[in-house]
């Protein structure tokens, strides 16, 4: 492994032991979601695609025409797999 990619791992450790910590100690609730495709998934109808992505900044379904600024589609992708997490957990 490279140096750089230790030193950036290290720092994402570092980073979520703290959301943890932090979360534990105030009482909140911390859900670890897989990252994959987030960004290339539609949230409306679920298509996936890597031509979704047009651009670094804007999101374009192939499929059924969503179109969404592509941060706002990660977010709403990682919302939704947070919650299935929890709606899981529960059951
Ligand atoms: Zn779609």
């Amino acid at each position: 492994m490279m140096p750089e990619a230790s030193i950036l791992d290290q720092g994402w450790y570092e980073i979520r032991r703290q959301l943890e910590y932090k979360m534990a100690w105030t009482g909140g609730l911390f859900v670890a979601v897989p990252p994959h495709h987030t960004s290339q998934t539609c949230p409306a109808c679920l298509y996936k695609s890597a031509d979704n992505r047009k651009t670094q900044a804007s999101f374009l379904c192939t499929h059924c025409g969503y179109a969404e600024n592509a941060d706002v589609v990660g977010a709403i992708n990682v919302l939704h797999r947070g919650l299935d997490l929890l709606e899981a957990s529960n059951q």
